[in-house]
């Protein structure tokens, strides 16, 4: 049976680390969502481009090849998987991410990816806008301060100049804008299976997860 499990929440959330042992042991692919709009963010910072110019980002977007393959991601056949992972690029993947042409542009990329089956999928609207269909849908959740020390501990070797307080004020930030953007925001909805990792180890929400899965 072709099955699509989608897992949205916000920032430092876990949904990563979550999603890829859940797909490890379905023998499912996993697919990164976020990783896109990072890879969308590092073209834009390469190629210097304003972001209120539409036009041009829509121009650079159709020419531009975002494959994603494992845990790889490439721009136009480039490795980019270590590059993308700094607060830099979070912070303006976090913006490019609001602009309708990039969503519009990374949808079909998602889609295609969805129909093939057998695959976790995890961002911000993957259970609402990429694959509503999904009969396994969760919303992963954390407070803003275990996500804020999570995305801290994973950032600090990285990127020295990062503290723990421009971590919290990076984390709320992003959360509003991800909520509160016209195109496909962040939400919960009522099909959703809500887990709060704040107290709980990553097997036990994979446990969670797996125990929650409809055939
Ligand atoms: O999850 P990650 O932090 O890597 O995502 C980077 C940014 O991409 C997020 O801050 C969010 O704004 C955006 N994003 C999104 N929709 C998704 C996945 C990520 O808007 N499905």
């Amino acid at each position: 049976m072709k099955s699509v499990i989608t897992i949205d929440g916000p920032s430092g959330a876990g949904k990563g680390t979550i999603a890829r042992l859940l797909a490890k042991k379905l023998g499912y692919r996993y697919l990164d969502t976020g990783a896109l709009y990072r890879a969308v963010a590092w073209k834009v910072m390469k190629a210097k481009i304003k972001l209120d110019d539409e036009e041009t980002l829509k121009k650079l977007l159709d020419k531009t090849d975002i494959a994603f393959n494992g845990d790889m991601i490439t721009v136009d056949g480039i490795d980019i998987t270590s590059e993308i992972r700094t607060a830099e690029i979070g912070e303006l993947s976090s913006q490019v991410s609001a602009i309708p042409v990039v969503r519009q542009g990374l949808f079909s990329i998602q889609r295609n990816i969805c129909l093939q089956g057998k695959v976790v999928i995890e961002g911000r609207d993957t259970g609402t806008t990429i694959f509503p269909e999904s009969g396994n849908k969760f919303y992963l959740d954390a407070g803003v301060e275990e996500r804020a020390r999570r995305r801290y501990e994973e950032m600090k070797l990285k990127d020295p100049s990062i503290t723990r307080e421009t971590t919290i004020e990076d984390i709320r930030r992003r959360d509003l804008r991800d909520s509160s953007r016209k195109t496909s925001p962040l939400k919960r909805t009522d099909d959703m299976i809500y887990i709060d990792s704040t107290n709980l180890s990553i097997d036990e929400v994979v446990e969670k997860i797996i125990e929650s899965l409809k055939k």
